[in-house]
């Protein structure tokens, strides 16, 4: 492609709508334009790299033997009733775009297509003969993100491979599982980016086993807490690790102290010499059901530690039937106002006790009468603990379960596990923390969904048994993204050789030698014809400008027909290192085929 000749605009400033790099470089490259919130489009140069990733997420897919598809991005919602999470994806999590058409049938936009797919499932699935299948697409999604930032890394349409799996069984879902997890790295290690398979929390999608694919960048928005020895990395929201040890409490009778102005942790400790860990605190949280009933929660858990808010819910969405309910809304400590609506009388926060008595909730027909309580591991195994004396300026020191407390009926692991944490596979590995951005997260869906949907085969022995589903998701333009924000420097975009736009960029730094020009567009001819993409800037520009915008777009190679012309020879620099090399000009294609083939296996 000639520069002259396309739509080619670079900016010399950092646009204002830009905070973290890659997206700066993506639109002053002029690869993306934003339309409108979430909303962007992909200029010819971004479209050249979005069809590279999905090439190799195409191959990759196809030698596990899946098969490629396209779904429809409208879909009913009776389908998402069926599943039950018509509510939670247009209501509680807000994430899919929904309306009516014209007869008033309603309708989504599709965020993610299980139901799809199952009901698909349920159709032409008959027999075990048929087991195991696998099908993949790639199109666009969309999903109405509170929060849509840094351009393409969340948007509310951009574009996914979404695949999904049947297999007869659960040892038959754990292997393709295996081999999805083995095409995820083949993916992302071809794309040419440094990644991080992390164990990741299920979601709403449900089910149990699950990995998310994390490229590392300061600008990620996930935190994954991992080991050095690579045995263990999860995405901290799922993570669990050893506490610290708990240092030996110094008191030894139950009684009552005076403690004015201890509402913190650290206050508290200070007024009575004890470290954290002697400390039971009690926190309070407002939790809301999809049959819209207010559930007040008690968390009491070890003093230095803090709540996973990701494994709490998970813990509240297990007690969903007991309020009749199929999911959670909502999950919040409830500010004073919000209190005001359920609390019969001023809680005494701060110092709240563990057996905070049920008469402080006013009894109504949409808050359930009494606290769920919830005791964290760190918090069961405590002797002589400090804890809040329900009663505003005073807690009570030497406390036991038990004894001073009823023994704790249900235990939950809600901590948040921390880096310097000891790991639970070898005490001796501590916990370190990256920043990740996540590209990829597959899933063992297990039978949630055919269950729900009805979707079922006929064994070898004639049963009639639910499929065994899984689903697998790569960010296609998160990842295209994702690969900018962890490689470029001042000068702009460095691009792996396996995704770049273009492999060479020729510049020409006088269009009006006619030596320049006529061997820029014959070594120009020759690479193209041996397949190697190449854009040829032959704008009536000076030499300085086509440099820097060759910088800038990131192209892996630059050829300059300059100077040692004369001597038949051009100089070919590496964007990556900026090392520069004289070739002669017959030297050129092979040369070039050599590093590029090499930068492709890799
Ligand atoms: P996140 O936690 O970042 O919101 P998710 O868990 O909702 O993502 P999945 O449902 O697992 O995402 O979707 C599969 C993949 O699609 C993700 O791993 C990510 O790469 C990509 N993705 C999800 N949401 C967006 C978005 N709003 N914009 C761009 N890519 C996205
Ligand atoms: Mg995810």
């Amino acid at each position: 492609m000639r520069l002259s000749q396309m739509l080619f605009v670079t900016l010399r400033e950092d646009p204002a709508e830009a905070e973290i790099p890659s997206h700066k470089l993506l639109l002053r490259a002029g690869y993306i334009r934003r339309i409108g919130s979430g909303i962007y489009a992909y200029l010819p140069l971004m479209w050249r790299v979005l069809k590279k990733v999905s090439q190799i997420v195409r191959e990759e897919m196809d030698a596990t033997g899946a098969q490629e598809c396209l779904l429809p991005q409208l879909q009913p919602a009776e389908l998402w009733r069926e599943s039950g999470r018509w509510d939670t994806y247009t209501q509680a999590e807000g994430i899919m775009f929904a309306f009516q058409d014209r007869q008033e049938r309603e309708l989504g936009l599709g965020p993610t297509h299980e139901e799809v797919i199952t009901a698909i499932a349920k159709d032409t699935i008959r027999s075990y003969r048929q087991l195991p299948v696998c099908l993949y697409q790639i199109q666009s999604k969309f999903r109405d993100e509170i929060r849509p930032r840094f351009g393409l890394m969340r948007g509310r349409e951009f574009i996914m491979k979404d695949a999904y799996s049947f297999d007869r069984d659960e040892e038959g879902l754990k292997k393709t599982y295996e081999d999805m997890y083995q095409a995820y790295s083949n993916i992302l290690r071809r794309s040419g980016l440094a990644f991080r398979a992390v164990e990741a929390d299920s979601g709403a999608i449900g089910g149990s086993g699950s990995h998310e694919f994390m490229i590392l960048a300061e600008a990620g928005e996930d935190e994954v807490l991992y080991t050095d020895d690579q045995k263990y990395a999860a995405n901290v929201e799922k993570a669990v690790s050893l506490p610290a040890d708990v240092e030996q409490s110094r008191f030894t009778t139950y009684e009552k102290r005076e403690t004015p102005d201890s509402e913190t942790i650290e206050k508290l400790c200070r007024i009575l010499r004890c470290s954290p860990t002697n400390v039971v605190k009690n926190v309070l949280y407002q939790a809301v059901y999809d049959t819209n009933i207010t559930v007040l929660v008690l968390v009491s858990l070890r003093g230095d530690q803090e709540v996973n808010e990701v494994k709490l819910q998970n813990e509240l969405a297990k007690l969903a039937s007991q309020y009749n309910a199929k999911t959670l809304i909502s999950l919040e400590i409830p500010a004073a106002a919000l209190q005001q609506l359920w609390a019969s009388k001023p809680l005494p926060l701060g110092y709240i006790a563990p057996d905070l008595a049920d008469d402080y909730i006013s009894p109504s027909k949409n808050v359930a009468p009494r606290f769920v309580r919830l005791v964290d591991k760190t918090a069961v195994e405590l002797k002589n603990f400090v804890t809040g004396a329900g009663e505003v300026g005073y807690h009570f020191v030497g406390a036991n379960w038990g004894e001073d407390f009823s023994q704790p009926q249900n235990v939950v692991d809600v901590r948040k596990a921390t880096k310097g944490d000891r790991s639970l596979h070898d005490a001796n590995q501590k916990l370190t923390t990256a920043r990740g951005i996540e590209v990829g997260h597959i899933f063992q869906l297990g039978t949630k969904y055919s269950q729900a949907m009805n979707a079922t085969y006929t064994s070898e022995q004639g049963e009639e048994l639910p499929i065994y589903m899984g689903c697998y998701g790569v960010g296609v333009s998160r990842l295209a993204q994702a690969a900018v924000e962890q490689s470029y420097d001042k000068n702009g975009i460095i691009w792996p050789v396996a995704i770049a736009p273009y492999q060479v960029i020729i510049s020409v730094p006088n269009v009006g030698d006619r030596e320049q020009i006529a061997a820029a567009q014959e070594l120009y001819n020759q690479l193209n014809q041996m397949g190697i993409e190449t854009l040829l800037d032959d704008r009536d520009e000076r030499a300085g400008v086509k440099f820097k915008d060759a910088d800038l777009i990131g192209i892996p190679y630059r050829i300059v027909t300059g100077r040692s012309l004369k001597n038949g020879k051009v100089e070919i620099v590496e964007r990556a290192t900026g090392k520069a090399h004289e070739i002669s000009l017959q030297d050129v294609p092979s040369t070039l085929k050599t590093w590029i083939d090499n930068a492709l296996i890799a």
